[in-house]
Order: structure tokens, then sequence, then C-alpha cells
């Protein structure tokens, strides 16, 4: 470098977010909430070389994406004219947070940041974030997350069939219907509708049960076949979660909800599950994640990804315990090239970066928020 940067540094120039309600085309009804729209924001990170790393994250809520804008906003002014890699924020920016405390908005926001540095990293690499990462872009295992939520037996008859027209051959399922008896009738019910048997059907809960109800329901659901429960309890508590882990044959699902890789780690020293998914925007990004892998792979647990399956397909390439990615097509409505599906696998991106770029006639089509 011949201004006085370090090799791989940038040094940021300006940052401009985005929030949007994309709405979905199946609606999601969980155990939780009932969503017919999400919120995500988006993060466009300009730097002095003249390049745009991009992020978004899905914020749960339309006030997530303003508290994780206003975080975000004053992040960068923190690195405003340092010479920075992701590797200095996630050290820096986590210490001058630590007060108010680096969970929930702060997490993401600081999150989004490390995704889209390194998003940058890789366009001036000029190469995919998975080679990046010393692998490659690889055609992925993955489930369909985009429908099956809790609704009528008949539309959810109607609902399985129209998703596996997409060719992935798994499909999630909420449930925590108010009875064990409506929770195996919807699951009967999907079973029904697929034709042969080489479907894989993982049930998630929504943290919708206490820890007896999900052993006397989960004895019940291992019955028929179920890949996973995920979520059957309060995602954060460990000890009650490694107890049902025990007491069921049919392997338990956390992680989405895990506040970095010392989250997980808690959680893996715990044994609080039998397998973990992580998502990128609360693990830390692509720093936290790589971290994450790390200890998912010492310890030899299957890990997958949750939600974001566009820059989630990168890092589950370059993930040594990689398991599902979950697919979901919500990013189509923002961004120029969905990800493509083909023979039952999702294809990771080749194109340089994360393989994020906004679709400007798309977004005028939204809500902003
Ligand atoms: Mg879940």
């Amino acid at each position: 470098m011949t201004d006085g940067r370090s090799a791989g540094g940038q040094r940021i120039r300006s940052l401009t977010t985005r929030g949007m309600m994309v709405p979905l085309k199946f609606t999601l009804g969980t155990s939780a909430a009932i969503v017919k729209a999400v919120p995500l924001l988006l993060v466009d990170l300009l730097n002095e070389d003249g390049v745009t790393g991009r992020a978004y994250a899905f914020c749960y809520r339309p006030s997530g994406a303003v508290a994780i804008s206003s975080h975000l906003v004053e992040a960068v002014d923190l690195l405003k004219g340092k010479d920075i890699t992701p590797f200095d924020v996630t050290q820096t920016l986590s210490r001058q947070f630590a007060l108010l405390g680096v969970t929930g908005a702060v997490r993401m926001a600081l999150s989004l940041l490390d995704m889209a540095m390194w998003d940058a990293t890789a366009q001036i690499q000029r190469v995919p974030l998975s080679s990046l990462l010393g692998s490659r872009p690889r055609p992925l295992l993955a489930y369909d997350s985009r429908g099956l939520g809790l609704m009528e037996p008949d539309r959810l008859a109607e609902e399985v069939k129209t998703l596996l027209e997409s060719g992935l051959r798994a499909v999630k399922l909420r449930l925590g219907y108010p009875s064990l008896s409506e929770d195996l009738a919807a699951l009967r019910t999907v079973r029904r509708s697929i034709s042969g048997d080489d479907v894989a059907i993982m049930v998630d809960y929504n943290q919708a049960l206490t820890r007896t109800e999900a052993v006397l329901r989960g004895r019940e659901l291992e019955k028929e076949g179920i890949y996973w429960v995920e979520e059957p309890i309060a995602h954060d508590d460990y000890v009650a979660s490694a107890a049902i882990a025990r007491e069921l044959r049919v392997p338990i699902q956390i992680g989405e909800n895990f506040n970095g890789p010392e989250g997980l780690l808690r959680a893996v020293n715990a044994r609080a599950s039998d397998y973990i998914m992580v998502d990128v925007a609360r693990i830390g990004g692509v720093t936290g994640w790589l971290h994450a892998a790390g200890v998912a792979a010492a310890h030899g647990i299957e890990m997958s990804s949750h939600l974001m399956p566009e820059i989630s397909s990168h890092l589950l390439s370059a993930t040594q315990t990689a398991h599902w990615l979950e697919y979901v097509d919500w990013a189509d409505a923002i961004i120029e090239e969905p990800l493509k599906i083909r023979a039952g696998m999702v294809l990771t991106s080749e194109k340089v970066g994360s393989g994020i770029s906004w679709d400007e006639a798309k977004l005028k089509r939204l809500e902003t928020i």
C-alpha cells in the first residue's frame, strides 16, 4: 500500500442503512407470532478503495431495524479514518459497547459491520467469500423453511406440495399447537402429502413448551420419523435442554439465538443439544461464525445455518461439520441474483464477495421502515 495503510486494511468512507418491510410469499405462523412481512436491514459500507461491502439481516421487529441502524451509525463513527480489518472491528468495538452489552441489537449491528467488511475484502481480492475463507462455493444440503406454519390441515397439505416443487427434499414444520394430538395431526398431514419417504421433516417449536411437555410430546413425535426437534423450550435454558436431549432419541436442534461464539460454547459445554444452528447476525458475523465453526468441529457437532442463506451458504461451504442450510427466499425481493436450487441442493453464489447486490427497482416497490 502506498498511502500508509497496511495490506488488507480498509478505511470506511460512508455507511448507508435502509430498513425494508419484505412481504412473504408464504405467511408464517409460528408458536410465537404470525409473520406476513419481515423487517430486513440493508447495509452498504463504502470504503476509500471505492468498494461497497453489503450485508443484510432479519431484524425480527421493525424497531429492531431502527435500533440496529442506530448502533451501526455510532460504530462506524468510531472507526472513521482508521485503517481497519474485520478482526480489528471485533476486537475494538466489542470493548466500546461492552457496558451497554454486546447482545441483541448491538450484537447484530457489529455482526452486520463484520459481514459487510468481509464482503468488501472478498470483492477486493476478486474471489467469492467462501474462497477467501479457504474453501470454495459448494452445493449445499438445504431444507425449505418458507412455509408450514401453524395452520389448518388442508392448507398444510397444499403448502407442502407447493414447497416441494422447489426441488429441495426437506421441509421444516412449525409445531406448538395447544395439544399434542394437534401437533401429531399436523405432522401426519404433512407426511401423507409427501409422496415417497425420501423427504426429511424437521419440526420447530419456537420455544413454546415446558421441559416436561417437551419430553412428553417429543416421545410421541419421534415415533413418526422426524429429523430434529428445534427449540422445544426457552432458548437459553441449557440445563433443561440437556435433560430433554438425554431423554429423547430424536436429535434436539438449538442455536439461532446463540449470542456470539461464547453462547455457543456454553451450550456445547452443557450438552444442551445434539445439533447446533448458527445465525450469522447473532454469532458475530463471518468472524464469529468461524470461531463457532471451530468449536463445532472440535466437538464433532453438526452445524446448520439460520436464515440469511446467501451469506450463510458461503460460511457453510467453509464449515468442517456443515449440516443443513436453512433455505428461505425472503431476500429474493431485494437482491439481483437470488440463490439457485439444483438437484435438491442450494448452490452457493460463485460471484465475488458474498454475491449480494441490491435490485434498486425491486426496493422501490417495498415499504420502508
Ligand atoms: Mg427456529
